[in-house]
């Protein structure tokens, strides 16, 4: 099915509605049903109710999802840096953190995400250059252990890929020593993670992790990445989708890669309800097809975190689009930004741009200008 139309959902912007989406938005298709022959009707309702009872819940009262809260909004890196702590923790349920990285430590800003199961712990990823992870952590592993009359829990310390990005922090948690955090690390390998995770095939086959009454599914995702993975909770719905796809510039280094990965990662949850994806960045404005430029600290007026299974059938969309003749292309809530093999980096013109953005809002950290 062709598009349909751009559709307002949650804070993300437009919302493209595909064939897949339209399962989503069953008044948009029933629209277009009344327009047809009645013998072609029957058929597709019958093939949508069989897809609705699989993928969504029967009544808009939550279904058995574990309900949690984003923020409208994030810290970022200003207007003022004195006033920023280095991670921001947020509780979007009692075992569930989400821990974001101070724009005035470091451009990237990464989000970590923190799962408490009965046995174990998970931590993604452990933050960019200077972001002194380790008194945050802590601090909320202890916080959570009193809260739940507990002495210790083990935490397994994984990543959504191997990027600098999102590993800085790796040698300091393995020194952490904290006899109430024994931490079992798994390196941001593929052999390392296919192990641990009981992945048969890599990419095509999937793995898990029980952290007790508490199952995450593991999907790789190459393309962005060699070693990449999505996380799955079943129990809030949430899907991790690392620096695959978020608010921001999807850099795409390894084109026929990531759109397999995309596609295998929607076929993945069929049948699964997904409450938000949540990615490692936000670059994006609330202005649609607007970014912050590469290397600002400070994100006045920036994207919510949270897309929806909906943008990812755009981005799978976008994908097939330009399969003969990769381009970079500007989507409402993200933009696909195919990377040229040969070159290292993100070529001179965004080095140059990530230069004079930086030096700017550097010079101006500790009172940005008004926006
Ligand atoms: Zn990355
Ligand atoms: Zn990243």
């Amino acid at each position: 099915m062709k598009r349909i139309t751009p559709l307002n959902r949650d804070c993300s912007n437009a919302k493209a509605v595909t064939g897949r989406a339209a399962l989503l938005y069953p008044h948009l298709v029933f629209g277009k049903l009344r327009q047809m022959k009645p013998a072609l009707v029957l058929p597709l309702l019958l093939l949508a109710a069989a897809s609705f009872a699989h993928a969504q819940f029967p009544e808009p009262d939550g279904g058995d999802l574990e309900p949690g809260v984003l923020p409208l909004t994030w810290t970022t890196g200003g207007p003022k840096c004195m006033e920023i702590p280095e991670w921001q923790v947020h509780e979007y349920n009692p075992d569930l953190y989400i821990l974001r990285q101070s724009g005035c430590t470091d451009a990237e800003m990464p989000f970590l995400y923190l799962f408490f199961g009965k046995d174990r712990g998970l931590l993604w990823d452990t933050g960019s250059r200077n972001g002194d992870l380790v008194p945050a952590l802590q601090r909320v592993v202890h916080n959570w252990l009193e809260r739940n009359h507990r002495e210790s829990i083990t935490l397994v310390v994984t990543h959504s890929h191997s990027h600098e990005d999102h590993i800085w922090g790796d040698a300091a948690v393995q020194a952490m020593h904290d006899p109430a955090i024994p931490i079992e690390f798994v390196a941001p390998t593929v052999e390392a993670a296919s192990k641990f995770f009981a992945i048969d095939a890599w990419p095509t086959s999937t793995g898990q992790i029980d952290l007790g009454e508490r199952v995450l599914s593991i999907v790789p995702i190459p393309g962005h990445d060699q070693y990449a993975i999505a996380l799955y909770d079943r129990r809030t719905g949430i899907l991790l989708t690392g620096d695959n796809l978020y608010p921001g510039r999807l850099y795409i280094p390894d084109f026929p890669a990531y759109k397999a990965s995309t596609e295998r990662l929607i076929a993945f949850l069929e049948g699964k309800p997904v409450a938000h994806v949540l990615g490692n960045h936000i670059e994006e404005t609330r202005t649609p097809f607007k970014d912050f430029p590469i290397g600002s600290i400070y994100h006045p007026n920036e994207h919510c975190l949270e897309l929806s299974f909906g943008t990812l059938l755009e981005l799978e969309d976008g994908l097939k689009s330009m399969e003969a003749a990769p381009h970079r292309m500007a989507f409402a809530d993200f933009t696909i930004w195919p990377l040229d093999p040969k070159e290292h980096g993100l070529g001179p013109q965004m080095e140059e741009i990530y230069k004079r953005t930086q030096a700017e809002q550097l010079a101006n950290k500790w009172n940005q200008p008004a926006k």
